[in-house]
């Protein structure tokens, strides 16, 4: 049974979200990706501050608990591959390596590993994250567009993609493999990237509303990264029914936790979600998979 949905009065949590080019890198709605895990936050008395980060601004990894970075279009992408290069390269680097949860889509994907090389113009250098590089073939070979869904721990990942650059995985783990869609290249049926918590993706859609499994599990991430291991509100407790403040870890020495992180965040009804998750699976075919979430899943 899912507890009736109360806003708390104070968030007791804080977690910071940096918004990678949020005025360049923005198809297919990946901004309802940070609506989601605002709302998800929210929901858990969870405050999700989101900080946008432009072009020539730097990257202090300290400042932040989660990253995002979104798509676009090879126009748009060339002057972002060159500030994440020049300005942002260390900051994300660090972040990465120091275990931030890292969500990056399509055109963000792409940066995050060594190179793209588009249809016209010079290769865009990327980060090297992922060990993996992505070419577009040229005008004259189709687009990856449509509907895709993938296998992820156990589960699916559902979402919309449109990319003409094929990536290939060199030594990189790729997020899940492809059940229906094209994914990283439409030849080898992986899709996406994982390294340390940074996942690198072709689904848009936007990827989290859809995926709540997806979301939780960044956000689990976060808490565990900044609060350390998560205890059950009732062991906080003073002696009067107040929550005391805990020292439980080295990053935040002040922090006040409310749920039991650690294993489980406090549910929320997510019935639209999964109804949305299933639309997918079955547009595609995948009527086993959707039976599966929906037994699983809709209570
Ligand atoms: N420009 C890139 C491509 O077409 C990325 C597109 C996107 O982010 N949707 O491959």
């Amino acid at each position: 049974m899912i507890p009736e949905y109360k806003q708390p009065e104070k968030p007791l949590l804080t977690l910071t979200l940096g918004h990678l080019y949020p005025d360049q890198l923005n198809l297919y709605g990946d901004r309802g990706n940070i609506m989601t895990l605002r709302r998800r936050c929210e929901m858990r008395g969870i405050e999700l501050r989101v900080v946008g980060l432009g072009i020539g601004d730097a990257l202090a990894p300290d400042e932040y608990d989660m990253l995002f970075i979104g798509g676009g279009q090879d126009k748009e992408q060339a002057p972002v591959a060159q500030d994440l290069y020049d300005i942002k390269g260390i900051g994300l680097w660090a972040a990465v390596e120091d275990d931030m949860p890292v969500l990056a889509v399509c055109g963000g994907f792409q940066l995050l590993a060594h190179y793209y090389r588009p249809a016209e113009g010079p290769d865009m250098r990327g980060l090297g994250v992922f060990d993996a590089w992505t070419i577009h073939k040229g005008a004259h070979v189709a687009r990856c567009v449509g509907d895709i869904a993938i296998s992820w721990n156990g589960q699916t990942l559902v979402g919309f993609e449109n990319h003409g650059g094929r990536t290939y995985l060199g030594t990189a783990k790729p997020l899940g493999r492809v059940l229906k869609g094209h994914g990283n290249n439409a030849e080898d049926r992986t899709e996406g990237a994982v390294y340390r918590n940074t996942f690198g993706t072709y689904l848009h859609g936007s990827l989290l509303p859809k995926n709540p499994h997806f979301a939780d599990h960044l956000i689990r991430l976060a808490l565990q990264r900044k609060y350390g291991p998560l205890v059950e509100a009732d062991e906080l407790k003073g002696p009067g029914g107040e929550f005391e403040e805990v020292s439980n870890n080295h990053r935040e020495p002040r922090a006040i936790l409310r749920e039991k992180i650690g294993e489980q965040l406090t549910p929320i009804d997510d019935t639209l979600e999964w109804e949305a998750h299933t639309f997918v699976l079955e547009r595609l075919g995948l009527h086993s998979a959707a039976a599966k979430v929906l037994s699983s899943t809709i209570q």
